[in-house]
């Protein structure tokens, strides 16, 4: 009887360092000290999108930029945070301006997305970041952040300042940037569960898209589905408080676009990372053990 050959993770481009042995971990680091950390939490993305989406897209994004850098990228950590949103943004989703609401678990959702208070979140960051630099000996940590709320990337400023501190005379070790947004969209305020997420999600995880899930016709109010585009965000809402039709995921979800957009962004942060840490020009073939 024939043995059937397994074919590993690695084998097939994904360097998640779960399923990597310590032999594998410890050469790529001597390649290039690089380790990747995609993190982002649970959280409500309208009925169409799996709760995941965040971290999902962070994953495929980890994956995409481990394969490129031959580096392990750290099993994705859904953990991530939120705030009381401030009265005017709240007034232009379309709430009163006093309303209790924290990030997008409105009153409406039939589930609450798993925000970690902020200092919560702050030391389980600090103390991976500790981990992966310190006891692990990685030289350099990139984080793949799929959650774009105010004090999350406040708590990851803060963090990258505290570890990239000059007088340590280690220079930049930790940067951290998005999944899947290239320049050309990162313009304004990135919107919430629409096109463009709904379209990247579709890409990288086609089962964990069902627009079948949101009502075929009519529009669709913020504060009901929680599908918020970034002019609404921005201070800028429609009139009726609804989802612009441009942004729809109905419409326009493109599993292509939603890949080159992707793709896109993954090229861009490949040159700028490189910039950054010279040391990953000089990339060795990796030898994967058979
Ligand atoms: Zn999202």
């Amino acid at each position: 009887m024939n043995a059937l050959k397994t074919v590993r993770p690695v084998e097939a481009g994904d360097w998640n360092m779960a399923f990597l042995f310590p032999d594998e971990v410890a050469g790529a680091r001597a390649r290039n000290g690089l380790v990747i950390l995609p993190i982002a939490p649970v959280e409500w993305h309208g009925p169409h999108l799996a709760m995941g989406c965040d971290n999902l897209l962070a994953h495929a994004f980890a994956r995409r930029l481990a394969r490129e850098f031959q580096c392990p990228y750290y099993p994705p950590l859904f953990v991530g945070t939120e705030r009381q949103r401030r009265p005017e943004t709240l007034e232009s989703i379309g709430f009163e301006r006093d309303s209790r609401i924290e990030g997008m678990d409105f009153p409406n959702h039939s589930v609450a997305s798993a925000y970690l208070r902020e200092e919560v979140f702050a030391l389980v960051v600090r103390d991976t970041l500790n981990i992966l630099l310190g006891r692990m000996g990685f030289r350099y940590v990139l984080i793949v952040n799929g959650h774009g709320a105010d004090n999350q990337k406040d708590v990851l400023n803060r963090l990258c300042h505290e570890f990239n501190d000059p007088s340590s005379g280690k220079g930049q070790r930790v940067k951290w940037v998005y999944p899947g947004f290239p320049r050309s969209l990162l313009a304004g305020a990135i919107g919430h569960a629409c096109a463009e997420e709904t379209s990247m999600l579709a890409a990288s995880w086609p089962g964990c898209v069902d627009l079948a899930k949101l009502p075929r016709e009519g529009k669709l109010r913020n504060a009901d589905f929680g599908i918020v585009d970034g002019d609404t965000f921005d201070g800028d809402p429609t009139p009726d408080h609804c989802l612009r039709e441009a942004q729809d995921p109905r419409r326009h979800t493109r599993r292509e676009w939603g890949a080159q957009i992707m793709e896109e962004a993954a090229l861009e942060v490949i040159a700028e990372v490189k910039k950054d840490w010279p040391e990953l020009n000089t990339l060795r073939e990796a030898s994967v053990s058979s």
